[in-house]
């Protein structure tokens, strides 16, 4: 058996099987192919080569259509090694002479032109090796079909193991055959860690070098309260793990009994939790598990889900079926956060440099003003159905707040126009997710309803830790001082302007830093579905004065260690029911 330590970002424990998704070049088989069936083979290379020919045409019409001819480049530069002899010549070759697979055969071209490119003194050609090995995988799954082709003839329920997974890839998982999932990149806050939390599915991220130790059809368990995966567990870890499997259940059939209980805490404050949803029908989860509206819906994610871009009426739908869903509670929709680690298919194809400072969020919205005009259409038609609140992400500037607001001024007067229907007070409110805006939230504030703290960029961009990358998880670190400063000081300037301000990030779900939220002023919090009960469960055992007790200890503290340790403490002594048994070992 080996145990596998990685970051816990979706909880739950399951028992599966393995299935790898990637094509690992070093884990592609060898074998002889009788003299007979060599031509066969040859001819199954030239047509993947064909095939991958072909996809690489249609990717450069894409890239030059979105991008110009410049980035697009690149895609010429993969056409033109996949169609060069001195490539090609050398796979055919050795299946003819050495009557191996055609997989074989590719793995070893690609791997001695790498070499070949890894030696040369220019850096340039330096790192096209990342290209080479793109461009193996494009033709190894046309040999072998992709991850996604064999997994949807897979017959029995798998754990997916991939050296990492976009969020649209994980939201794309069919349920009936993916049970969990492991991969060797990635953190806690990750976009990829998000969808598996909406869709409660037991995972682990960060886990290194799964895609190395783990071999298709092993027994694996997920442990994703703890964040460690046992592969070819014991008979002894297989019967220890159905007990916490049994446990865990016992334990959330307690929960379902807060969820129709108010959430009022012991000296009577009334502290709001909403849900976060990534797809309409979780607005299910957010009322069953007792929320009381939704405070964060990632409208992103139908940029994610299809091929194309959504149209005005499939935005509206999506929207107009929340709201059905939340029954007179309130829906805040976030308009498109698209960039850093959620892409649109085409957007895919051209990767930013450094995409978390690049074209991404509000800024991408400003400057794609059709599609974000056809967005806001959709938002203020939904507002005629059910209450609405919309909000901006990533603002960094005053002006970036007035744009936005202009054009929806504007999209307003055209609704007029035509005689459509919205609620002209729908409230506007922005998110805090970078220094910038915590330093002008006075001034934010003078021109909002409200403001919700993004937690997960806003470490993320104080901390100068990118959210995603597991070598430096250890830096990401919410009760940092420096995030608690910029918190404490948008929590006052909310309350000074007299509008509301929430947290949305995933530590607003997190029982000790939610103290710190509570006592920092905080009276909504917005989390994922799941979480809601055990967060109302620790705001109804607690008085606010205590909170705002924590919170003043926690802040003349030096160092985050310091912090966090104290925080996890105080949370243990006022809820020790949460962290009983196998919860405790879940938070350590
Ligand atoms: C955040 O940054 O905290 C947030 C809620 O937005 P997202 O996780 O979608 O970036
Ligand atoms: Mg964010």
């Amino acid at each position: 058996m080996q145990v596998l330590p990685g970051i816990p970002v979706s909880s739950g424990i399951v028992i599966g099987r393995v299935f790898v998704l990637d094509h690992d070049p070093h884990r592609v088989a060898r074998w002889t192919v009788p003299e007979a069936a060599v031509p066969r083979e040859v001819e199954r290379l030239d047509k993947a080569i064909a095939e991958s020919l072909q996809d690489l045409e249609k990717v450069y019409a894409g890239a030059e259509h979105e991008l110009g001819i410049e980035a697009a480049k690149i895609f010429l530069f993969h056409r033109g090694m996949l169609s060069d002899k001195k490539l090609i010549g050398p796979m055919r070759e050795m299946i003819r002479d050495e009557h191996v697979n055609a997989e074989h055969a590719v793995v070893v071209a690609f791997d001695s032109l790498a070499q070949m490119f890894r030696k040369q003194r220019d850096s340039a050609f330096r790192t096209k090796t990342d290209d080479i090995r793109d461009l193996a995988s494009r033709v190894l799954d046309h040999l072998m079909g992709s991850g996604p082709a064999r997994l949807a003839q897979l017959e029995h329920p798998a754990v997916i193991v991939a050296t990492d997974l976009t969020p649209s890839q994980t939201a794309g998982f069919d349920r009936k055959k993916v049970v969990g999932f492991v991969t060797d990149s990635g953190g806690r806050t990750s976009h990829t860690a998000i969808v598996a939390n909406a869709l409660g599915l037991p995972a682990v991220v960060g886990c290194r070098n799964i895609t190395a130790a783990a071999q298709s059809g092993q027994t694996v368990i997920i442990d994703g309260d703890r964040g460690l995966v046992l592969l070819d567990p014991e008979e002894d870890d297989l019967r220890r793990y159905r007990g916490f499997i049994e446990q865990r259940r016992t334990y959330q059939l307690s929960l379902s009994e807060v969820a129709g209980l108010p959430s009022i805490t012991r000296d009577g404050v009334h502290v709001r939790i909403v849900g976060n949803v990534e797809f309409p029908e979780e607005c299910t989860t957010v009322v069953d598990q007792g929320g009381e509206g939704v405070g964060l819906y990632r409208s992103e994610f139908l940029y994610l889900a299809g091929e194309t871009e959504p149209t005005e009426e499939e935005h509206f739908a999506a929207y107009a079926r929340c709201i059905e869903l939340l029954a007179g509670r309130p829906l805040t929709i976030r308009t498109v956060d698209l960039g850093a680690d959620k892409y649109t298919q085409a957007r895919s194809m051209t990767p930013e440099r450094n995409p978390a400072l690049g074209l991404r969020s509000i800024r991408y919205s400003l400057a794609e003003k059709a599609m974000f005009r056809k967005q806001l259409r959709a938002i203020l038609r939904a507002s005629a159905l059910g209450p609405v609140k919309i909000m901006f992400p990533m603002i960094t500037t005053i002006g970036e707040l007035r744009h936005a607001k202009l054009i929806l001024r504007d999209v307003m007067e055209d609704l007029g126009d035509e005689g459509i229907g919205f609620d002209r007070q729908m409230p506007v409110g922005v998110m805090i997710e970078v220094p910038s805006a915590a330093l002008i939230a006075d001034t934010l504030a003078q021109e909002v309803q409200f403001f919700s703290i993004g937690t997960n960029d806003l470490v993320q961009y104080t901390l100068a830790v990118d959210r995603t990358n597991e070598r430096i998880a250890g830096l990401y670190q919410p009760a940092h001082p420096a995030v608690i400063q910029l918190i404490r000081g948008v929590a006052k300037a909310a309350a000074k302007a007299e509008i509301e301000v929430s947290c949305c990030g995933e530590a607003a779900g997190e029982l000790d830093y939610a103290l710190l939220l509570m006592g920092l002023g905080l009276r909504t919090l917005s989390v994922p579905g799941n979480a809601i009960p055990h967060l109302k469960r620790l705001v109804r055992s607690v008085e606010i004065s205590q909170c705002e007790r924590i919170a003043r200890k926690v802040r003349s503290f030096d160092s985050e260690v310091q912090a966090a340790t104290y925080l996890r403490d105080q949370a243990r002594k006022l809820v020790p029911e949460a962290f009983d048994g196998r919860a405790v070992e879940a938070r350590d």
